[in-house]
Protein backbone atom coordinates (compact mmCIF):
# COMPACT_ATOMS: atom_id res chain seq x y z
CA UNK A 1 0.00 0.00 0.00
CA UNK A 2 1.35 3.62 -0.72
CA UNK A 3 2.14 5.74 2.43
CA UNK A 4 -1.02 7.40 4.05
CA UNK A 5 -1.24 11.05 2.47
CA UNK A 6 -3.65 12.86 4.93
CA UNK A 7 -2.96 14.98 7.96
CA UNK A 8 -5.65 15.78 10.16
CA UNK A 9 -4.97 20.00 11.83
CA UNK A 10 -6.82 20.36 15.35
CA UNK A 11 -6.68 24.07 16.90
CA UNK A 12 -8.19 23.46 20.42
CA UNK A 13 -9.81 26.45 22.41
CA UNK A 14 -11.13 26.54 25.58
CA UNK A 15 -14.86 26.30 24.21
CA UNK A 16 -13.41 25.05 20.58
CA UNK A 17 -12.14 23.24 17.97
CA UNK A 18 -11.55 23.89 14.90
CA UNK A 19 -10.37 21.50 12.38
CA UNK A 20 -9.25 20.66 9.06
CA UNK A 21 -8.86 17.26 6.72
CA UNK A 22 -5.61 18.05 3.89
CA UNK A 23 -3.96 16.03 1.36
CA UNK A 24 -0.28 16.49 1.29
CA UNK A 25 -0.31 15.01 -2.31
CA UNK A 26 -1.79 18.58 -3.08
CA UNK A 27 -2.53 20.53 -0.17
CA UNK A 28 -5.95 20.05 -1.13
CA UNK A 29 -8.41 20.34 1.81
CA UNK A 30 -10.99 17.46 2.32
CA UNK A 31 -12.74 18.52 5.18
CA UNK A 32 -12.94 21.59 7.44
CA UNK A 33 -15.13 22.42 10.49
CA UNK A 34 -15.51 24.41 13.64
CA UNK A 35 -17.12 22.60 16.92
CA UNK A 36 -18.02 25.54 19.02
CA UNK A 37 -19.35 26.52 22.68
CA UNK A 38 -18.49 23.36 24.15
CA UNK A 39 -19.32 22.51 27.33
CA UNK A 40 -22.59 24.95 26.90
CA UNK A 41 -26.01 23.70 26.30
CA UNK A 42 -25.84 25.90 22.94
CA UNK A 43 -22.77 23.44 21.21
CA UNK A 44 -23.01 23.57 17.58
CA UNK A 45 -20.65 21.70 15.12
CA UNK A 46 -20.13 23.16 11.54
CA UNK A 47 -18.84 20.81 9.06
CA UNK A 48 -18.17 21.57 5.38
CA UNK A 49 -16.69 18.47 3.16
CA UNK A 50 -14.75 19.69 0.51
CA UNK A 51 -14.72 16.60 -1.65
CA UNK A 52 -18.48 16.63 -2.20
CA UNK A 53 -19.45 20.14 -1.30
CA UNK A 54 -22.01 19.37 1.02
CA UNK A 55 -22.31 21.51 4.72
CA UNK A 56 -23.92 20.27 7.71
CA UNK A 57 -24.84 21.49 11.21
CA UNK A 58 -25.53 20.21 14.60
CA UNK A 59 -26.86 21.85 17.36
CA UNK A 60 -26.70 19.49 20.42
CA UNK A 61 -24.79 19.93 23.44
CA UNK A 62 -21.08 18.70 23.39
CA UNK A 63 -19.78 18.05 26.97
CA UNK A 64 -16.05 18.08 26.14
CA UNK A 65 -13.48 18.11 23.98
CA UNK A 66 -13.78 13.91 23.84
CA UNK A 67 -17.33 14.03 23.08
CA UNK A 68 -16.46 16.87 20.30
CA UNK A 69 -13.69 15.26 18.90
CA UNK A 70 -15.59 11.93 18.76
CA UNK A 71 -18.50 14.24 17.04
CA UNK A 72 -15.97 15.33 14.47
CA UNK A 73 -14.70 11.90 13.21
CA UNK A 74 -18.34 10.57 13.18
CA UNK A 75 -18.77 13.68 10.55
CA UNK A 76 -15.20 13.13 8.79
CA UNK A 77 -16.56 8.98 8.67
CA UNK A 78 -20.10 9.94 7.27
CA UNK A 79 -17.62 11.46 4.28
CA UNK A 80 -15.73 8.17 4.21
CA UNK A 81 -12.76 10.00 5.52
CA UNK A 82 -13.09 9.01 9.50
CA UNK A 83 -10.01 8.92 11.53
CA UNK A 84 -9.90 5.60 11.31
CA UNK A 85 -8.84 5.49 7.67
CA UNK A 86 -5.31 3.79 7.04
CA UNK A 87 -4.94 7.44 4.57
CA UNK A 88 -4.35 9.50 7.57
CA UNK A 89 -0.91 10.24 8.32
CA UNK A 90 -0.81 12.39 11.39
CA UNK A 91 -2.50 14.62 13.87
CA UNK A 92 -1.01 18.36 13.67
CA UNK A 93 -1.86 20.51 16.74
CA UNK A 94 -1.41 24.10 16.80
CA UNK A 95 -0.01 24.59 20.05
CA UNK A 96 0.49 27.90 21.30
CA UNK A 97 3.54 28.46 23.93
CA UNK A 98 6.42 26.67 23.52
CA UNK A 99 8.53 28.08 25.44
CA UNK A 100 12.41 28.56 24.39
CA UNK A 101 12.57 24.93 24.40
CA UNK A 102 10.46 23.90 21.27
CA UNK A 103 12.55 25.33 18.13
CA UNK A 104 10.88 23.32 15.60
CA UNK A 105 7.60 20.57 15.83
CA UNK A 106 8.16 18.02 17.56
CA UNK A 107 6.27 14.96 17.77
CA UNK A 108 4.26 14.33 20.78
CA UNK A 109 5.11 11.83 23.42
CA UNK A 110 4.94 11.80 27.06
CA UNK A 111 7.91 13.34 28.13
CA UNK A 112 6.99 16.71 25.14
CA UNK A 113 3.16 16.76 26.95
CA UNK A 114 4.91 17.17 30.17
CA UNK A 115 7.10 19.87 28.68
CA UNK A 116 3.85 21.53 27.47
CA UNK A 117 2.46 21.11 30.74
CA UNK A 118 5.38 23.36 32.08
CA UNK A 119 4.69 25.84 30.32
CA UNK A 120 1.27 26.49 31.57
CA UNK A 121 1.98 29.16 34.02
CA UNK A 122 3.28 31.25 31.39
CA UNK A 123 0.18 31.02 29.05
CA UNK A 124 -2.57 29.84 31.13
CA UNK A 125 -5.52 30.83 28.61
CA UNK A 126 -4.03 29.22 25.97
CA UNK A 127 -2.16 26.08 26.72
CA UNK A 128 -4.38 23.64 28.98
CA UNK A 129 -7.13 24.10 26.05
CA UNK A 130 -4.35 22.70 23.65
CA UNK A 131 -3.73 19.86 26.12
CA UNK A 132 -6.83 18.53 25.94
CA UNK A 133 -6.87 18.51 22.40
CA UNK A 134 -3.58 16.21 22.51
CA UNK A 135 -5.17 14.04 24.68
CA UNK A 136 -7.83 13.40 23.34
CA UNK A 137 -7.07 13.14 19.81
CA UNK A 138 -4.05 10.53 20.94
CA UNK A 139 -6.90 8.45 23.37
CA UNK A 140 -8.73 7.94 19.88
CA UNK A 141 -5.68 6.92 17.69
CA UNK A 142 -2.78 5.88 19.92
CA UNK A 143 -0.86 4.04 16.89
CA UNK A 144 -1.16 7.87 14.84
CA UNK A 145 1.46 9.85 15.21
CA UNK A 146 0.24 13.75 16.71
CA UNK A 147 2.59 16.33 16.28
CA UNK A 148 2.58 20.05 18.11
CA UNK A 149 3.69 22.82 15.98
CA UNK A 150 4.18 25.59 18.22
CA UNK A 151 3.30 29.26 17.52
CA UNK A 152 6.62 30.64 18.80
CA UNK A 153 8.76 28.51 17.53
CA UNK A 154 9.54 30.59 14.57
CA UNK A 155 10.79 33.43 17.22
CA UNK A 156 13.15 31.60 18.86
CA UNK A 157 15.27 32.97 16.84
CA UNK A 158 15.26 36.30 17.91
CA UNK A 159 18.58 37.36 19.52
CA UNK A 160 18.92 37.71 23.82
CA UNK A 161 19.31 41.59 22.63
CA UNK A 162 15.54 41.78 21.27
CA UNK A 163 14.15 38.63 23.47
CA UNK A 164 14.80 39.92 26.97
CA UNK A 165 12.86 42.72 28.68
CA UNK A 166 15.28 45.29 30.69
CA UNK A 167 15.00 43.84 34.22
CA UNK A 168 17.12 41.77 36.43
CA UNK A 169 17.73 38.57 34.50
CA UNK A 170 18.16 36.51 37.78
CA UNK A 171 14.04 37.54 38.38
CA UNK A 172 12.91 37.34 34.77
CA UNK A 173 14.57 33.64 34.42
CA UNK A 174 13.00 32.15 37.63
CA UNK A 175 9.35 32.97 36.59
CA UNK A 176 10.76 32.88 32.42
CA UNK A 177 10.15 36.39 31.84
CA UNK A 178 10.78 37.62 28.24
CA UNK A 179 9.51 37.82 24.80
CA UNK A 180 8.47 35.00 23.37
CA UNK A 181 6.39 36.53 20.23
CA UNK A 182 3.20 34.60 18.39
CA UNK A 183 1.72 34.40 15.39
CA UNK A 184 4.55 32.81 14.68
CA UNK A 185 3.44 29.69 11.98
CA UNK A 186 1.87 32.41 10.32
CA UNK A 187 4.82 34.87 10.25
CA UNK A 188 6.81 31.60 8.55
CA UNK A 189 4.55 30.84 5.88
CA UNK A 190 3.89 34.34 4.75
CA UNK A 191 7.62 35.68 4.74
CA UNK A 192 8.10 32.64 3.02
CA UNK A 193 5.39 32.98 0.23
CA UNK A 194 6.98 36.77 0.24
CA UNK A 195 10.38 35.37 -0.83
CA UNK A 196 8.54 32.94 -3.32
CA UNK A 197 6.92 36.36 -4.66
CA UNK A 198 9.66 38.50 -5.09
CA UNK A 199 11.15 35.47 -6.94
CA UNK A 200 13.87 34.93 -4.32
CA UNK A 201 14.76 32.36 -1.79
CA UNK A 202 13.83 33.22 1.60
CA UNK A 203 17.82 33.62 2.75
CA UNK A 204 17.81 35.90 0.18
CA UNK A 205 15.85 38.97 1.65
CA UNK A 206 14.33 40.71 4.77
CA UNK A 207 10.85 41.02 5.10
CA UNK A 208 8.66 42.97 7.49
CA UNK A 209 5.52 41.07 8.28
CA UNK A 210 2.07 42.86 9.57
CA UNK A 211 0.01 39.98 10.59
CA UNK A 212 -3.33 42.11 11.40
CA UNK A 213 -6.00 39.83 12.65
CA UNK A 214 -8.27 40.10 15.47
CA UNK A 215 -4.89 39.26 17.54
CA UNK A 216 -2.22 41.40 15.39
CA UNK A 217 1.89 41.27 15.52
CA UNK A 218 4.62 42.46 13.22
CA UNK A 219 7.46 40.98 12.71
CA UNK A 220 11.15 41.54 11.34
CA UNK A 221 12.57 38.58 9.61
CA UNK A 222 16.09 38.73 8.20
CA UNK A 223 17.02 36.00 5.98
CA UNK A 224 13.75 33.30 6.65
CA UNK A 225 14.93 33.99 10.62
CA UNK A 226 12.39 35.86 12.67
CA UNK A 227 14.75 39.03 14.66
CA UNK A 228 12.44 40.90 16.46
CA UNK A 229 8.12 40.60 16.89
CA UNK A 230 5.65 42.76 18.48
CA UNK A 231 3.87 40.37 20.99
CA UNK A 232 5.94 39.35 24.16
CA UNK A 233 5.63 37.33 26.76
CA UNK A 234 1.52 37.02 26.49
CA UNK A 235 -0.07 38.45 23.07
CA UNK A 236 -0.64 41.71 25.10
CA UNK A 237 2.50 43.27 23.64
CA UNK A 238 2.75 45.60 20.74
CA UNK A 239 -0.05 46.77 18.32
CA UNK A 240 -3.74 48.08 18.72
CA UNK A 241 -5.58 45.04 18.20
CA UNK A 242 -9.19 44.09 17.88
CA UNK A 243 -9.63 44.16 21.99
CA UNK A 244 -5.79 44.15 23.24
CA UNK A 245 -4.17 47.60 23.51
CA UNK A 246 -0.89 46.46 22.67
CA UNK A 247 1.84 48.50 24.18
CA UNK A 248 1.30 50.68 27.25
CA UNK A 249 3.24 52.19 30.12
CA UNK A 250 3.15 49.03 32.73
CA UNK A 251 3.08 51.58 35.38
CA UNK A 252 -0.68 52.35 33.55
CA UNK A 253 -1.46 48.93 35.70
CA UNK A 254 -0.15 50.04 38.54
CA UNK A 255 -2.41 53.31 39.07
CA UNK A 256 -5.45 51.84 37.48
CA UNK A 257 -4.91 49.08 41.28
CA UNK A 258 -3.83 51.96 43.37
CA UNK A 259 -6.03 55.41 42.09
CA UNK A 260 -8.50 53.42 40.05
CA UNK A 261 -9.24 50.64 42.68
CA UNK A 262 -9.11 48.15 40.05
CA UNK A 263 -8.11 44.20 41.00
CA UNK A 264 -5.49 42.04 39.07
CA UNK A 265 -7.97 40.18 36.99
CA UNK A 266 -10.20 43.44 36.23
CA UNK A 267 -7.00 45.32 35.05
CA UNK A 268 -6.35 41.69 32.85
CA UNK A 269 -9.56 41.81 31.70
CA UNK A 270 -9.63 45.45 30.89
CA UNK A 271 -6.41 45.70 28.28
CA UNK A 272 -7.47 41.86 26.94
CA UNK A 273 -10.95 41.93 25.90
CA UNK A 274 -12.20 45.46 26.84
CA UNK A 275 -9.36 47.83 24.71
CA UNK A 276 -7.88 47.89 21.54
CA UNK A 277 -10.04 49.26 18.88
CA UNK A 278 -13.18 47.99 20.63
CA UNK A 279 -11.78 49.98 23.97
CA UNK A 280 -11.56 53.08 21.53
CA UNK A 281 -14.28 52.76 19.49
CA UNK A 282 -17.11 50.31 20.95
CA UNK A 283 -15.85 48.25 17.58
CA UNK A 284 -13.34 45.62 16.94
CA UNK A 285 -14.41 45.06 13.44
CA UNK A 286 -12.55 46.86 10.96
CA UNK A 287 -15.08 46.66 8.17
CA UNK A 288 -17.48 48.80 10.65
CA UNK A 289 -15.22 51.13 11.72
CA UNK A 290 -14.65 52.36 8.50
CA UNK A 291 -18.13 52.74 7.64
CA UNK A 292 -17.89 55.02 10.56
CA UNK A 293 -14.97 56.73 9.77
CA UNK A 294 -16.33 57.14 5.80
CA UNK A 295 -19.89 58.90 7.25
CA UNK A 296 -17.61 61.14 9.71
CA UNK A 297 -17.92 59.20 13.02
CA UNK A 298 -14.48 61.37 14.87
CA UNK A 299 -14.64 58.62 18.01
CA UNK A 300 -14.07 55.96 14.71
CA UNK A 301 -11.96 58.31 12.86
CA UNK A 302 -9.22 58.72 15.93
CA UNK A 303 -9.39 55.26 16.86
CA UNK A 304 -8.11 54.20 12.97
CA UNK A 305 -5.97 57.09 13.53
CA UNK A 306 -4.18 55.14 17.19
CA UNK A 307 -4.40 51.98 15.28
CA UNK A 308 -2.35 53.16 11.99
CA UNK A 309 0.36 55.29 13.93
CA UNK A 310 1.16 52.57 16.20
CA UNK A 311 1.88 50.33 12.72
CA UNK A 312 3.95 52.83 11.24
CA UNK A 313 6.03 52.82 14.64
CA UNK A 314 6.79 49.26 14.02
CA UNK A 315 7.27 49.49 10.49
CA UNK A 316 10.15 52.08 11.39
CA UNK A 317 11.55 49.99 14.51
CA UNK A 318 11.69 47.47 12.29
CA UNK A 319 13.11 49.05 9.21
CA UNK A 320 16.46 50.06 11.07
CA UNK A 321 16.43 46.90 13.00
CA UNK A 322 16.97 45.29 9.56
CA UNK A 323 19.00 47.41 8.56
CA UNK A 324 17.81 46.73 4.50
CA UNK A 325 14.08 45.90 3.82
CA UNK A 326 12.71 44.30 0.55
CA UNK A 327 9.09 43.79 1.82
CA UNK A 328 6.64 45.04 3.43
CA UNK A 329 3.47 42.40 3.94
CA UNK A 330 0.45 42.67 4.83
CA UNK A 331 -1.86 39.78 5.93
CA UNK A 332 -4.97 37.85 8.00
CA UNK A 333 -8.23 39.41 7.91
CA UNK A 334 -7.53 43.40 7.84
CA UNK A 335 -4.46 42.97 6.50
CA UNK A 336 -5.57 41.11 3.67
CA UNK A 337 -8.77 42.84 3.17
CA UNK A 338 -8.64 46.50 4.49
CA UNK A 339 -7.16 48.70 1.59
CA UNK A 340 -7.83 52.03 3.72
CA UNK A 341 -5.70 50.23 6.72
CA UNK A 342 -2.52 49.51 4.13
CA UNK A 343 -3.03 52.51 2.41
CA UNK A 344 -2.58 54.96 5.49
CA UNK A 345 0.11 52.54 7.38
CA UNK A 346 2.31 53.40 3.82
CA UNK A 347 1.31 56.99 3.78
CA UNK A 348 3.60 59.28 4.17
CA UNK A 349 6.61 56.49 4.02
CA UNK A 350 8.37 56.83 0.48
CA UNK A 351 11.58 58.30 2.42
CA UNK A 352 11.92 54.77 3.08
CA UNK A 353 11.39 53.50 -0.30
CA UNK A 354 8.05 52.44 0.73
CA UNK A 355 4.88 53.26 -1.59
CA UNK A 356 1.56 51.81 -2.32
CA UNK A 357 -0.17 51.98 -6.09
CA UNK A 358 -4.18 53.22 -5.22
CA UNK A 359 -5.06 50.47 -8.41
CA UNK A 360 -3.40 47.55 -7.24
CA UNK A 361 -4.07 48.45 -3.58
CA UNK A 362 -7.74 48.30 -4.53
CA UNK A 363 -7.95 45.17 -6.61
CA UNK A 364 -9.38 42.15 -4.48
CA UNK A 365 -8.08 38.94 -5.14
CA UNK A 366 -6.83 35.61 -2.84
CA UNK A 367 -4.03 34.96 -3.54
CA UNK A 368 -0.05 36.84 -3.00
CA UNK A 369 0.24 39.98 -4.64
CA UNK A 370 2.39 43.40 -4.77
CA UNK A 371 0.44 46.57 -4.34
CA UNK A 372 3.65 48.57 -4.59
CA UNK A 373 4.40 50.36 -7.91
CA UNK A 374 6.85 48.68 -9.65
CA UNK A 375 9.23 51.96 -9.23
CA UNK A 376 9.51 51.38 -5.56
CA UNK A 377 12.48 50.85 -4.06
CA UNK A 378 10.53 48.47 -1.51
CA UNK A 379 8.10 46.02 -2.34
CA UNK A 380 4.83 46.08 -0.86
CA UNK A 381 2.83 43.19 -0.82
CA UNK A 382 -0.63 41.33 0.25
CA UNK A 383 0.32 37.61 1.03
CA UNK A 384 -3.11 35.75 2.43
CA UNK A 385 -1.50 33.65 5.22
CA UNK A 386 -2.58 30.14 5.72
CA UNK A 387 -1.85 28.77 9.32
CA UNK A 388 -3.33 25.35 8.89
CA UNK A 389 -1.40 24.64 5.45
CA UNK A 390 1.61 25.57 7.43
CA UNK A 391 0.47 23.46 10.44
CA UNK A 392 -0.44 20.41 8.50
CA UNK A 393 3.14 20.68 6.19
CA UNK A 394 5.40 21.11 9.17
CA UNK A 395 3.61 17.78 10.80
CA UNK A 396 4.05 15.58 7.38
CA UNK A 397 7.24 16.78 6.77
CA UNK A 398 8.29 15.57 10.26
CA UNK A 399 6.64 12.28 9.92
CA UNK A 400 7.70 11.79 6.27
CA UNK A 401 11.04 11.90 7.90
CA UNK A 402 10.89 10.43 11.06
CA UNK A 403 9.03 7.27 9.12
P1 LIG B 1 -8.60 37.24 11.70
O1 LIG B 1 -8.34 37.30 13.19
O2 LIG B 1 -7.34 37.13 10.89
O3 LIG B 1 -9.64 36.22 11.33
O4 LIG B 1 -9.24 38.67 11.32
C1 LIG B 1 -10.52 39.06 11.75
C2 LIG B 1 -10.71 40.53 11.51
O5 LIG B 1 -10.49 40.86 10.13
C3 LIG B 1 -12.13 41.03 11.77
O6 LIG B 1 -12.31 41.34 13.14
C4 LIG B 1 -12.21 42.27 10.91
O7 LIG B 1 -11.75 43.39 11.66
C5 LIG B 1 -11.23 42.03 9.80
N1 LIG B 1 -11.84 41.82 8.49
C6 LIG B 1 -12.34 40.68 7.96
N2 LIG B 1 -12.83 40.90 6.72
C7 LIG B 1 -12.64 42.22 6.45
C8 LIG B 1 -12.93 43.06 5.33
N3 LIG B 1 -13.50 42.59 4.23
N4 LIG B 1 -12.57 44.36 5.43
C9 LIG B 1 -11.96 44.84 6.54
N5 LIG B 1 -11.67 44.10 7.60
C10 LIG B 1 -11.99 42.80 7.58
Amino acid sequence: MSSPTRVLVLNSGSSSVKYQLLDMRDSSRLAVGLVERIGEQTSRLKHTCRVTGEMREQRAPIADHEAALKAVGEELHRDGLGLDSPELAAIGHRVVHGGMFFTEPTVIDDAVLAEIERLVPVAPLHNPANLTGIRTARALRPDLPQVAVFDTAFHTTMPESAARYAIDPKIADRYRIRRYGFHGTSHAYVSRQTARLLGKDPSEVNVIVLHLGNGASAAAVERGRCVDTSMGMTPLEGLVMGTRSGDLDPAVIFHLERVGGMSMDEVDTLLNKMSGLFGLCGDNDMREIRRRVDEGDEVARLAFDIYIHRIKKYIGAYYAVLGRVDAVVFTAGVGENAAPVREAAIGGLAGLGLEVDAGRNAVRGDGPRLISPDSARVAVAVVPTDEELEIATQTYALVEKSG
